[in-house]
């Protein structure tokens, strides 16, 4: 965290479930930051040593733990709060796990599986699972919202109007998240932080990795929005993930993006049994292929999966194959 931020809540500081009579920890006028300590998904149940016997062990009532509430002062029903992310200070470690009877394929996965990351949190360069697959990193939370109207306590695993568990990997540094306010205040907390993940968390775990971040509150009045909305800091470039922005033909550019890192994901995986799925797009100024942009680069085990000597998969729309904790099973994602 390089910046000084007003308060500061730590992982002690942390609960389970939404509930609007919660005490706030902190209370922040708007344009004020706090920096957060949430703890990982498994609120410590899971460490870098533990095995996958730990996984088949997990108290289902003690995971997903959010740090906070605060209270945005001013804050009314009908307002939004924007949260703009400011900072993340990855940990090095995370895990991700299979858990029986958890996650969107649990009927095709049924046996427990766990993976211990360790990546370099200053570079942030790919993670490495196995000898070849190398995973994009980007921090992120996974769960972050207010306090629904509803009074009691409400389960912290579905999203809601109000936010909560959207894990939506474009909760990084940069964005602009505006949160419609139920209760008086609002009634913020945040956790759930990700190293990695791709467009939803199949198997249920992303890269799960104690994470703190710096967030700055501010008020929009009379908003009335209906569901959460965000903005991203590069508009039409989602993926971050350690790549420089530059042409996919490899030239630099204004906003353009190097397909240089994908191509060499492309070659590291290859043989060992992973592909490396990299998707591009086209911003719609811009029809001509060479100004397609190198969206995101995910490695999977996926049969069916070919690609081109240009680099580019042939025959797989990107959003039928593109979430890293699905590859990480081991299986085809393709039949
Ligand atoms: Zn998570």
């Amino acid at each position: 965290m390089n910046a000084p931020h007003k308060h500061t809540i730590h992982e002690g500081q942390s609960h389970f479930g939404w509930n609007n009579a919660n005490k706030p920890i902190v209370t922040v006028k708007p344009g004020e930051s706090i920096e957060f300590h949430p703890m990982d998904a498994s609120a410590g149940q899971l460490s870098q040593k533990s095995t996958t016997a730990d996984v088949a062990k997990l108290d289902f009532s003690k995971v997903n733990p959010v740090v906070g509430p605060v209270y945005v002062d001013g804050a009314e029903p009908g307002d939004a709060i924007k949260v703009t992310l400011l900072s993340f200070a990855p940990s090095g470690w995370g895990w991700t796990a299979n858990i029986p009877g958890f996650g969107l394929l649990a009927d095709q996965f049924k046996e427990p599986a766990l993976h211990i990351w360790k990546y370099d949190a200053q570079s942030l360069v790919p993670a490495m699972f196995g000898p070849g697959g190398r995973v994009p990193l980007k921090p992120f939370c996974g769960t972050i919202g207010l306090a629904p109207a509803e009074p009691g306590q409400h389960s912290i695993v579905p999203p809601r109007q109000v936010g909560g568990n959207m894990d939506i990997r474009d909760m990084s540094a940069g964005t602009e998240l505006y949160l419609p306010v139920e209760v008086k205040g609002g009634v913020f907390s945040v956790g759930d932080t990700h190293a990695s993940q791709g467009d939803g968390e199949v198997c249920g775990t992303a890269i799960e990795s104690p994470i703190a971040l710096a967030a700055k509150f501010d008020l929009v009045k009379g908003a009335n929005l209906k569901f959460p909305r965000f903005t991203t800091r590069c508009q039409g470039l989602r993926g971050d993930h350690g790549h420089q922005p530059r042409s996919d033909d490899g030239r630099q550019g204004g906003g353009e993006r190097n397909g240089r890192p994908a191509v060499q994901a492309l070659q590291d995986a290859a043989g060992r049994g992973l592909y490396a799925l990299q998707c591009l797009r086209r911003p719609a100024h811009q029809r001509n292929r060479r100004h397609a942009q190198l969206d995101r680069v995910v490695l999977l085990p996926a049969r069916g999966v070919r690609v081109n000597p240009a680099g580019r998969p042939r025959g797989v729309a990107p959003q039928e194959a593109i979430d890293i904790g699905a590859a990480l099973c081991g299986r085809p994602l393709l039949a």
